[in-house]
């Protein structure tokens, strides 16, 4: 542990992130204490100023934030924890205190509500109509809407490519779900490959 409480008189900035889809969904401060028992019990906990003791996030309404990484910055006075929240963070019930856009985001929300709806299954979702095809139906759609793209982008208005590519985009979405491959696989393969280029 590297993080300096003595530099900031005890007490660090914190900026909590969702690990999924990156959002800063708020910021607290921690003191040593506060720091600890966040390490130890895998939920974050900040020491209050307002309420001047210990708080761990989600205390009353069960909102926690589980956390799956913790880093200092350069100089190692703030720090930055990944989390996967249970429930809104803000006591406004907003995902995140600051209210930032989700468009970006949701392109990563769209394969969480891909996931629920394979594994809890919705009463007239298109989602699990697609899935009861079959996966040779699904890929099938993929190639469809792929050539639609096609022609949208050569011979359409922006507003048809626009649907066009949502339209490929999801349906891509769904046959990697019946693939079991995630976006944060294809994600880490891009890097690689990103990064293999640049080294060499
Ligand atoms: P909680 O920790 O979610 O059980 O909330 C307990 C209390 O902490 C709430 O009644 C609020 O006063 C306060 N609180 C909860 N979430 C936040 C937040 N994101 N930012 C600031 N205060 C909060
Ligand atoms: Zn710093
Ligand atoms: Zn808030
Ligand atoms: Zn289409």
């Amino acid at each position: 542990m590297k993080i300096d409480f003595d530099k900031s008189n005890g007490l660090v900035p914190v900026i909590i992130q969702d690990e999924k889809t990156l959002e800063v969904l708020m910021l607290g401060y921690m003191n040593e204490a506060a720091y600890q028992k966040t390490s130890s019990e895998n939920k974050v906990t900040f020491f209050s100023r307002t309420k001047n003791r210990l708080w761990t996030k989600g205390e009353e309404s069960g909102n926690f934030l589980h956390v799956i990484s913790i880093k200092e910055d350069c100089d190692n006075d703030t720090l930055l924890i990944k989390v996967k929240p249970e429930g809104p963070t803000c006591h406004t019930g907003s995902r995140s205190c600051f209210n930032t856009e989700y468009n970006q985001n949701f392109i990563f929300e769209l394969e969480n509500i891909i996931h629920d709806r394979y594994t809890n299954p919705v009463e007239g979702s298109y989602i699990n109509k697609l899935r009861g095809k079959g996966i040779n139906k699904i890929a099938q759609k993929v190639g469809e809407e792929g050539v639609e793209t096609v022609i949208a982008a050569l011979n359409e208005t922006e507003h048809d490519f626009v649907n066009e590519v949502s339209d490929l985009v999801f349906h891509l979405f769904v046959l990697m779900k019946e693939k079991n491959v995630n976006l944060d696989t294809i994600a880490k393969n891009l890097a690689a490959r990103h990064s293999a280029k640049v080294d060499s």
